[in-house]
């Protein structure tokens, strides 16, 4: 179906993202695979090609352009090409953390970090996630205790993206008792003593994006890191969750559309029984079937990123978008997967590796449960 979404400016800028991947990315894919991760090099040369930090405030080197499009265009070229697991590293750093950078900072924390996040030089991640609280977000134990000028951090997190190459993390910490008021946000970074990474972790799939474990202990955090106001950790958490969904959404659409189109290239030239696979009547319904959900649900995705731009995408839509198109991309990656054949359980296929690197967006940033009860709850059922 046709999408009035982008106009030439998104698209020029979708050619430059499809540009880097091909000169960038797939030529050293397979290597990243193997060794577990991207080189940090990735993300500044990202950086001086204009891909990170689309939102950053030309005076700190970014784009200064308000629009999430041009987040997910990016998003998009980096799934139909194939490089999603490297790939999330950068939308990771431009659609998940980068709004913290841009809205609880001081003047002198974005003077310090914004230029930074732009180039590529300083990689984020965001901690919210420990080995006993994942969904249940306010259940966090790892504690931040004042201590003079500084915050005292005790405590682990686990399964943080780009946690091996993290120069400023975003940390979901505990400086009071109470469930939701006692969580606030600080940026913890390289070298702080007390900080160490753990395992880069071994995953079903995405594997040249880093997953870490980290520990913290009596890691001295200065109160100059904090985002925003003490206490308000768990709010602005809340409030950002909805971009970081949609995201994910755009990733788990942008990758059945792959799936679709590397399928249809497959059936047109497989042969069994003397025809191409893409002349069986099934082959011909798997793929009507993928490619209307597709469209289905592109047109929500383009309609909740609209929303996002006027300031008004509700948790409930995002929630919608996220279950629904990670659902969708795990569908299509294990019918276009059949459709291979033999061949789609051969790594060297793109649908295997995506098969396998879509499990996790039914998980990862809030799993589809727990969409379902955002969603539930706003139903007002009781
Ligand atoms: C590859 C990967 C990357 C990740 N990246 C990050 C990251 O960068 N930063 C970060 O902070 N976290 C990250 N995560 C963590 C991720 O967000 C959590 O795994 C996810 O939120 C689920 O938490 P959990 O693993 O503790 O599962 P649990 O919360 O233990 O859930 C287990 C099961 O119980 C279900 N469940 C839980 N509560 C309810 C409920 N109320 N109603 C119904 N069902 C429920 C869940 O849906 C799930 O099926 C990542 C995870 C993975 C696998």
């Amino acid at each position: 179906m046709h999408r009035n979404h982008y106009d030439t400016e998104h698209r020029a800028f979708g050619e430059s993202v499809s540009t880097f991947i091909e000169k960038q990315m797939t030529p050293d894919y397979e290597k990243w695979e193997a060794a577990g991760l991207a080189p940090r090099e990735l993300f500044s040369r990202a950086g001086e090609q204009g891909l990170l930090g689309i939102q950053v405030p030309e005076q700190f080197g970014g784009g200064g352009v308000h629009d999430f499009r041009f987040n997910q265009i990016l998003g998009e070229e980096i799934m139909l090409a194939g490089v999603g697991a490297a790939g999330l590293g950068i939308t990771l750093h431009n659609d998940i953390c980068l709004p913290y950078f841009l809205r609880y900072t001081t003047d002198e924390q974005k003077q310090r970090w914004l230029p930074g996040i732009a180039s590529g030089e300083l990689i984020t991640a965001i901690a919210m996630t420990e080995p006993g609280a994942g969904s249940d977000l306010a259940g966090i134990r790892t504690s931040a205790v004042a201590d003079g000028a500084e915050l005292v951090v005790n405590g682990s997190k686990t399964f943080i993206t780009n946690g091996i190459n993290a120069d400023l993390v975003i940390t979901a910490v505990r400086t009071g008792p109470e469930r939701h008021h006692g969580i606030s946000l600080v940026v913890i970074e390289r070298g702080m003593p007390g900080f160490e990474r753990g395992r880069n972790l071994n995953k079903l799939g995405l594997h040249s994006q880093d997953t870490a474990e980290l520990s913290f202990t009596d890691v001295r955090v200065p109160l100059g890191n904090v985002l925003g106001e003490v206490g308000s950790g768990f709010r602005y958490l809340v409030s950002n969750l909805p971009q970081e969904r949609m995201s994910i959404a755009n990733a788990g659409v942008a990758g059945a559309r792959a799936a679709l189109n590397w399928t249809i290239e497959y059936v047109r030239q497989r042969k069994a029984f003397g025809e191409p696979i893409g002349a069986l009547q099934n082959t011909r319904f798997v793929l009507a079937e993928v490619s209307t959900e597709v469209d289905v649900a592109q047109a929500y995705v383009d309609a909740c990123v609209a929303a996002l731009n006027r300031g008004e995408l509700t948790a409930e839509d995002a929630a919608k978008a996220k279950w629904w198109c990670t659902e969708l991309q795990g569908r299509a990656a294990d019918k276009c997967l059949q459709l291979h054949g033999g061949y789609g359980y051969m790594t060297e296929y793109p649908i295997a590796r995506a098969y396998a690197d879509a499990r996790v967006t039914r998980i990862a940033g809030g799993t589809t449960e727990i969409m379902k009860e955002i969603i539930g709850r706003s139903l007002k059922l009781t």
